[in-house]
């Protein structure tokens, strides 16, 4: 790998915004502002909201947070983790033991686990009727988010990896559907390539790379391009902006050919001077002439707080905002979105 690009990886390592003062009080205050203007009072009540479910919610599954009359145009929490692991949370690693628990008060608290094409599609099928929807993401595709083990000549996921402690979770919880969306790079450094590229990180093999991806797919979690190696898109010309996106589309479809990508994450928030080129654009490899084009439906931003339903008319699916996993944060907001009535609950 190019020098420059192993350390500006290395360096980056996760997806923050550059601007470490702008990104905390966005997520603070966007989940504040979403309390003050997220909905009417007894329901969404927009053009677009169905009829208003009230009865027969309420007795349902009341003990794990659902129950609630249906609003449809409240927000949604889409989830954002880096690293899983280590013994203390910083910025870009949470604990296994917080992130188990933010599941854990994710799932009291009546949410359920879609992806961002389900969100898109206004597919809402997996979460119960007075239920809430959360979109559980995952950034930068290293080790720590899916490991295998070899067990008897067998691969196993690691049950310490943030995709074994899903698994088990979804054991002991049931709804707790496989659709987490995975932002993953495929020529980053320090092994954030499709989830470890050399046995230096924590055994993982270069050859299990693709069969991981597209186990993810099998098991019904979403893939999302994140670039090549997390380039700093603003920084570049439209022609490195389109490579770098291009490549990563490359790398899945080898991984999963066919597989239709709706969602990117742009690396550290931060967008092309041509910002259409984060979701639509196209790029010409030298050596084969080959013309490759991408073009999603959906970008995903890097903090901001709840999302807009599909159903709210401001709903732009080309800056969907995000929680990152920063301290008590996500429990802190979704406990706020909860109480405060503010959050998407599905009818019937
Ligand atoms: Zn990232």
């Amino acid at each position: 790998m190019d020098r420059r690009h192993l350390l500006l990886v290395l360096l980056a390592a996760a997806c923050s915004s550059g601007d470490a003062s702008s990104r905390r009080p966005a997520g603070t205050d966007s989940a504040n502002g979403a309390v003050a203007e997220g909905r009417t009072p007894s329901m969404s009540g927009g053009a677009a909201a169905p009829t208003a479910d009230t009865g027969g919610t309420a007795s349902a599954n009341a003990t794990t947070g659902g129950g609630a009359a249906a609003n449809l145009q409240g927000r949604i929490p889409v989830l954002e983790y880096h690293v899983i692991g280590g013994d203390k949370n910083t910025l870009y690693t949470r604990t296994a033991a917080s992130y188990r628990n933010d599941l854990e008060q994710a799932y009291k608290l009546g949410f359920r686990p879609i992806t961002i094409t389900q969100l898109l599609d206004k597919n809402f099928r997996d979460v119960p009727a007075g239920m809430s929807p959360v979109v559980v993401v995952f950034d930068d595709a290293s080790d720590s988010q899916f490991r295998y083990l070899e067990q008897n000549g067998k691969l196993v996921v690691d049950p310490t990896s943030a995709l074994g402690i899903w698994e088990d979770f979804a054991k002991s919880h049931p709804g707790w559907k496989p659709r987490a969306v995975f932002c993953m790079l495929n020529g980053g450094a320090a092994g954030h390539n499709f989830f470890g590229d050399s046995p230096k990180f924590n055994g993982q093999k270069r050859e299990w790379r693709f069969p991981k991806v597209k186990y993810l797919a099998d098991q019904g979690h979403e893939l999302c391009d994140h670039t090549l190696w997390h380039m700093k898109l603003s920084q570049y010309p439209d022609a490195a902006v389109q490579e770098q996106i291009a490549r990563n589309a490359m790398g899945i479809d080898s991984a999963v050919p066919g597989y239709r990508i709706r969602t990117m994450a742009l690396p550290y928030g931060l967008w092309p001077k041509n910002r259409q080129l984060a979701w639509q654009g196209s790029w010409t490899d030298p050596k084969t002439k080959q013309t490759h084009s991408y073009k999603f439906d959906a970008v995903l931003e890097v903090s901001g707080g709840p999302t807009r339903s599909p159903y709210d008319p401001q709903f732009n699916p080309k800056s969907i905002t995000r929680i990152e996993a920063i301290g008590d944060d996500i429990v802190k907001s979704l406990t706020r979105l909860q109480q405060s009535n503010t959050r998407m609950v599905v009818g019937k």
